[in-house]
């Protein structure tokens, strides 16, 4: 996948991106970055990005101009760019797994930081997507960017080796992830439970699924609703009430 990233700190990209799974994505040829300071592309003499808004108030907003010239001279033309672009925005559409899903089939995907204040409205449609990661403010969105590049790269086919380990993650189902556990079988007078030991693949498996209900009913109960259930899955909801209930009496 070939990245382009917008930004006026183009620095602070270098740690996240350069270590641990991004940077082995790197050498495996698996993603390229590049990473472009849209200040060099402002036609002013000081090379100013951001002016004061219209009509007053506070703060300083984004000028068009350092980002339609940055973007229409890297990646070309919006309609003829074959990968994605995306504005970073407290306004967007909430960042979820089933969205890092589908930007991670795309071959290219270009991302815009915005700062200040914010943007001048019309920066907006340049952009495909507009991704928000929460409901609170951010100083830039060089760093929401790097949450949604590691949360894409780690699905790019590859990138985590051959187990693929994503695709049991928290979220890919729809559902949180079953507990874990490794070595030591005890620790601290806690113990590993049992049928994790007996190497009974398909009790491992109803336990996990079980433990991964389980645990979504206790902590993200709306999470249960958006997920495919099987009948299987609606007798373990069943048993865990009847469980809790018990527990309560
Ligand atoms: N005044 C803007 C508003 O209320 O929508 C917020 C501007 S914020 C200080 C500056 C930039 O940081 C935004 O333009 C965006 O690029 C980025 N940003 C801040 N919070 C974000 C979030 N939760 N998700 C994505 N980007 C965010």
């Amino acid at each position: 996948m070939e990245i382009t990233i917008f930004t006026i700190f183009p620095e602070m990209f270098q740690g996240p991106l350069n270590t641990s799974i991004l940077k082995k994505a790197q050498e495996k040829n698996l993603v390229s970055f590049n990473i472009v300071d849209f200040r060099g592309y402002s036609p002013s003499k000081h090379k100013n990005v951001d002016d004061s808004p219209f009509g007053g108030g506070a703060g300083m907003l984004l000028k068009p101009e350092p980002i339609y010239y940055a973007v229409e001279d890297v990646i070309g033309n919006k309609e003829e760019y074959s990968g994605k672009i995306i504005l970073m925005s407290p306004q967007g559409q909430p960042f979820k797994q089933k969205l890092a899903r589908k930007l991670a089939n795309e071959e290219k995907l270009a991302f815009i930081c915005g700062h200040y204040e914010g943007f001048d409205e019309r920066i907006r449609t340049l952009a495909d997507y507009e991704i928000s990661i929460g409901d609170y403010v951010l100083t830039g969105g060089e760093l929401p960017t790097m949450v949604v590049i590691d949360a894409i790269g780690r699905m790019i086919p590859g990138v985590l080796g051959e187990q693929e380990s994503f695709l049991t993650d928290s979220f890919y189902e729809g559902l949180l992830e079953h507990p874990h556990y490794t070595r030591p079988r005890e620790f601290r007078g806690m113990t590993v439970p049992d049928v994790l030991l007996s190497g009974n693949h398909e009790e491992i498996r109803r336990w996990r699924r079980k433990e991964a209900l389980k645990r979504t009913l206790m902590r993200r109960p709306e999470l249960l609703h958006k997920t495919e259930l099987s009948e299987e899955d609606i007798k373990f909801l069943a048993e865990i009430n009847e469980e809790e209930h018990n527990e309560h009496d």
